[in-house]
């Protein structure tokens, strides 16, 4: 007799009796094949406790993994993009695009703005989105991204800026290349002000972004793994008509290259975007202006001005 083979006609299985395992609950690893329980990554902050792969995740995770929690304010949540060139790609116009990414990722552009703490530190935090249009900057994510810059100004706030991106957006056109400007000319002014700014690159960390803020933290920190470069391997290989080394526009690579300072597991950027921002604020006297005082109450004092106390 067979154990595996039915012999007798007849016999029906209860299809509906059977345990089924619910849809999305087990995740294949990118990096190493290996099928992940879905508690389990999240409990990694969705990275691979095998092999580190570091899966890409909306800005509100990444956000809840960053800031202090309970801290963050949102800031310019309704700001929504226009069609000013009425443009219409392959399938759809624009706003009909627009329209399904918001339904699909609950956000209303490819970033999350606000205020927070960072280490107990103020920030002014932008954050983007690859799943709303491939974390693409239009003039929405330019104008958010600028604002948050403003508000660091304004606030005497360090700025820390998570770009997940493969560039900018096609369907603004030269709206989505003047944000490189915007952006690039406002951190120029962060600079004069003496406020730091943490740029945390995530996989991928590309193109138009790349060519502008997110190149140009005082301190670049990208995920291990994360793809970083401006024009895609496929574009520089044709044009060079070269072969690329392994690795090529991986986080590691551009790290031994000199492009980002320091590859951060996920599970500890907190702790070491927090560290940084401490080396910022003691060196700064808690983010104060070069001829002021931090507006900031726990501001550190500084060592060298001694205050005139009561003659002996
Ligand atoms: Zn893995």
């Amino acid at each position: 007799m067979s154990w595996l083979k039915r012999e007798r006609a007849g016999i029906k299985t209860d299809r509906n009796s059977r345990p089924e395992i619910p849809e999305g609950l087990w995740t294949k690893c990118e990096g190493c094949g290996e099928a992940l329980f879905q508690t389990v990554l999240e409990q990694n902050l969705w990275t691979c406790p095998n092999c580190s792969y570091h899966f890409r995740v909306p800005a509100r995770s990444y956000l809840g993994y960053l800031v202090d929690p309970d801290s963050f304010e949102e800031r310019d949540a309704g700001l929504e993009a226009g069609d000013p060139l009425e443009f219409r790609d392959a399938k759809m116009p624009y706003p009909d695009r627009l329209l399904a990414a918001q339904r699909d990722t609950g956000m209303k552009d490819a970033a999350l703005s606000g205020i927070a703490t960072l280490g107990g530190k103020p920030v002014a935090v932008t954050i983007m989105d690859f799943f709303f249009m491939g974390g693409s900057m239009g003039s929405v994510v330019g104008e958010k991204v600028a604002r948050s810059i403003e508000r660091a100004i304004a606030e005497r706030r360090a700025l820390v800026i998570v770009s997940a991106t493969g560039g900018a957006r096609m369907q603004e056109g030269i709206l989505s290349l003047m944000q490189m400007a915007k952006t690039s000319a406002l951190l120029a002014r962060l600079q004069d002000e003496r406020l730091p700014y943490v740029s945390i690159l995530t996989d991928p960390s590309t193109a138009g972004v790349l060519a502008s803020y997110a190149s140009l933290g005082d301190v670049i920190v990208a995920e291990p793994g994360a793809l970083v470069g401006f024009a895609g391997a496929r574009v520089i290989r044709q044009t060079i008509g070269e072969d690329l080394p392994p690795g090529f526009q991986r986080a590691e690579f551009v790290l031994e290259k000199g492009f980002v300072d320091r590859i951060v597991h996920r599970k500890q950027m907190r702790e070491a975007v927090g560290g940084l921002l401490e080396f910022f604020w003691r060196s700064t006297r808690g983010f104060a202006p070069a001829d002021g005082a931090s507006p900031h109450a726990d501001a550190p004092r500084s060592a060298t001005v001694v205050s005139p106390g009561p003659a002996a």
